[in-house]
């Protein structure tokens, strides 16, 4: 495997906003090639023209992770223009929570399907080429909120924790030539609170993202970190929250 970050071919899901777009940014400007994935055309293909202007390198494909299509045709498109893939960061990700009495049934079906199914399907599509190319990087973006349960967060939690526990055994079954890293973000200031249908979960969290909320260049530089190590340096878990989160 390369190592540092010069070069790498780094494909990013939810790069058209927050924690994904500060990642591409930051991995750009040290020398990586992006692939930004997103549903929102306008915002990734902006993204990527800020890149290339900067003299970075950077492609933007439409990606709905719930679709496993779409998956392969990310990875087939960081093959065709840049040659290999080298890091998939599973980013992507909603937070529509509320109280289970609640009962919105259709939330917690999409909480499972971009957060969950979103990343197997990263690893379905990857991991084939990561074993052919004989080195690869999976990096999944969890939540403070699978580390303390509280209430309305408990579908979301779960999600966050069924991948961690994916993670964990992706880990173990990866090998030497693998590498698998999670970051566990706090509060960090993005446009995940408009996920939130829930009008007084939405309200909550934004009071509390108001107040203490951390830009998401703190997660980038975290995942810069995971992926800038030595090949035979795998950093597992990383958990980023601002100094006030309790
Ligand atoms: P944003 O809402 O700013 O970003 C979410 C990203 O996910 C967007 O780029 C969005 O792009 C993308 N996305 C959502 N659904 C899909 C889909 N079906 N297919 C492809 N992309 C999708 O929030 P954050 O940057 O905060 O979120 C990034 C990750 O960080 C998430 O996994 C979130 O759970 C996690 N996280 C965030 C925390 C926070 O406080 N902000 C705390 C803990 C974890 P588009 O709509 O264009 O498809």
């Amino acid at each position: 495997m390369m190592s540092g970050i010069e070069g790498k071919v780094i494909a990013i899901t939810g790069a058209s906003s927050g924690i994904g777009e500060a990642t591409a940014l930051l991995l750009a400007e040290r020398g990586a090639k992006v692939v930004l994935a997103a549903r929102r055309s306008d915002r990734i293909e902006a993204l990527a023209a800020r890149i290339t202007e900067a003299g970075g390198e950077a492609v933007a494909v439409v990606t709905d992770v719930k679709r496993r299509a779409d998956l392969s045709r990310l990875v087939a498109t960081a093959r065709e223009r840049y040659g290999r893939l080298d890091v998939l960061v599973s980013n992507a990700g909603i937070s529509p929570i509320s109280a289970l009495d609640d009962l919105r049934v259709e939330d917690w079906e999409a909480m499972v399907d971009v957060n969950i199914k979103g990343v197997l399907y990263g690893i379905a599509e990857a991991l084939p080429v990561f074993r052919e190319q004989g080195s690869g990087h999976f990096v999944h973006t969890l939540s403070t909120a699978g580390l303390s349960i509280v209430p309305t967060m408990s579908v979301y939690a779960g999600t966050k924790n069924a991948v961690r526990a994916i993670s964990e055994g992706l880990r173990q079954e990866a090998g030497e030539t693998l590498r698998v890293t999670t970051v566990s973000p706090g509060f960090i200031r993005t446009e995940l609170a408009g996920s939130i249908t829930d009008p007084d979960a939405r309200n909550g969290i934004q009071a509390s993202m108001d107040k203490i909320a951390i830009s998401p260049d703190a997660i980038a530089r975290a995942i810069a970190f995971a992926i800038e190590q030595p090949a035979g340096v795998d950093v597992g878990e990383i958990v980023v929250r601002p100094t006030a989160q309790s």
